[in-house]
């Protein structure tokens, strides 16, 4: 999607040229598209809509009657075989070919659900935000594989847009990161984290990892394995193992037992910085190392930026040196580092949550007006050119239409009842929608898929959440 826009050069499309991505980020297989296959089958659902059946990687492509025409040719690194792309703490994650249209799209296999009932509520948790979110720098689920009965229901296959990279990646890479890259990428973060916030949800784990990238700059958060609603009542205990420790909020390093979604804009904070100096702003080997790191750049804060830390972490504060800001280093970070941007990084990285900058008021800065112009010329979903120019959307940066619901856990008392719940939400989320896909358990492909999964799976071991 190139930039067509008067006077501005062409920054989307630029990131990683196209001929790049396919031996960058994919195995081609030009011979043989698709031999290897994660084994998914799209069946016709009982009483469902009837199509012929396809297996994925097979060659057998089936178009849907509404599909887009130009959608059924697919592209170079479209035709490549099913292969891993990613494995977390909370799932493994394949590159694999939707049968119903060719598509290459993502399948995330959602590990030990049932182990007990508090995985049970995370990943249900996980799943139903993932068939809310409706945004386009949020990544949600495309669709979910058919469950088998619910006696044989052990594992949960989700299957999203796929991402060609993440904006770790890009930074660790030699491309080169612009102004304009970096404008347009924090944009989409903030423009993300908006709607999020919006709904109530606090990610809890921002980090470049966690925010997918394609060729063109769009941008995706991702990974709410950690996410949670909003804790309206401050007396409420939060847990305190969240966001990965360089981008993890003073608050949360000194104890806090609440906290809301400024944990998150302190995350994005330290993203910004990174994208500018292409380095970790503050890489700490240990959590009171981290908090040190942060306490020399923004200088000891005052005992009103530390009410809710921990009586330990308030001790080491006041203990040591009294620290001056120094905050001028920011503007060593690159020669992006203008006034503008610097200024607004400063409203990010506060101590007090309180004061911290929100990312509705973030996406008010001067500084991002350039990112929102070419987002919105050239990449969003949102607006649309005519023969007359560029017909823009009223509202930018949209809040969530309704805030997101958790009142369904209280009735889940048990991993059996657990079970059903997910079980029925799945195959109502199904219904009257596009074939269900489900895996096809003797392809060869779906059976190196398990083993992996299973090494992963067995290798995660992380402290279960409130
Ligand atoms: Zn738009």
């Amino acid at each position: 999607m190139a930039f067509h826009g008067p006077g501005r050069q062409a920054v989307c499309g630029n990131l990683f040229p196209g001929s790049e991505i396919g031996q960058k980020y994919f195995c081609v297989n030009p011979s043989g598209a698709g031999s290897a296959s994660a084994g998914l089958t799209a069946t016709p659902a009982p009483g469902g809509p009837s199509a012929p059946a396809g297996t994925i990687g097979g060659g057998a492509a089936v178009p849907q009657p509404h599909s887009n025409p130009a959608s059924e040719v697919p592209s170079p690194a479209e035709m490549e075989p099913d292969r891993p792309i990613g494995y977390g703490a909370f799932g493994v994650v394949w590159s694999v070919t939707d049968p119903r249209d060719g598509r290459k799209v993502a399948l995330k296999k959602m590990p030990n659900v049932f182990q007990n009932l508090v995985s049970c509520k995370r990943v249900f948790r996980e799943l139903r935000m993932l068939c809310f979110f409706k945004h386009d720098n949020v990544l949600s689920a495309l669709d979910i594989l058919q469950p088998p009965q619910i006696d044989c229901f052990e594992e949960i296959y989700v299957i999203t847009e796929l991402m060609q990279s993440d904006l770790h990646k890009v930074i660790v890479s030699p491309q080169p990161l612009t102004t304009d890259h970096i404008k347009v990428f924090l944009y989409q973060i903030l423009r993300g984290l908006k709607y999020l916030h919006s709904a109530g949800i606090l990610h809890r784990d921002i980090k470049p990892g966690n925010l997918l990238v394609n060729s063109n700059c769009l941008l995706k958060i991702c990974d709410f394995g950690l996410a949670r609603v909003e804790e309206p009542d401050p007396s409420r205990h939060m847990t305190q193992e969240v966001v990965t420790q360089y981008y993890r909020a003073p608050e949360v390093l000194m104890g806090s037992r609440h906290y809301g979604p400024a944990i998150d804009m302190w995350s994005v904070g330290c993203i910004f910085a990174e994208l500018l100096g292409r380095r970790i702003l503050f890489q700490a080997q240990s959590p009171i190392q981290q908090l040190d790191l942060i306490t020399d750049l923004l200088g000891t804060p005052p005992l009103s930026a530390m009410a809710s830390a921990c009586e330990g972490a308030r001790a080491h504060i006041l203990r040591g040196p009294h620290k001056p800001p120094s905050l001028s280093v920011l503007y060593m970070l690159s020669e992006g580092a203008t006034h503008e941007a610097v200024h607004l990084l400063c409203r990010m990285l506060v101590f007090d949550p309180a004061k911290r900058i929100s990312g509705s008021d973030a996406l008010s800065h001067p500084y991002l007006d350039e990112g929102r112009l070419r987002y919105h010329t050239c990449m969003c979903q949102c607006c649309y050119s005519v023969p007359s120019g560029r017909v823009y959307t009223r509202d930018f940066e949209p809040s969530a239409e309704r805030p997101f619901s958790h009142s369904y856990e209280q009735s889940m008392l048990s991993v059996w009842q657990g079970k059903e719940l997910i079980h029925r939400f799945i195959t109502e989320h199904q219904q009257g929608k596009r074939v269900p896909l489900c895996i096809n358990p003797q392809s060869a492909a779906f059976k190196t898929f398990i083993r992996s999964t299973a090494w992963h799976s067995s290798k995660v071991s992380r402290k279960e959440e409130r």
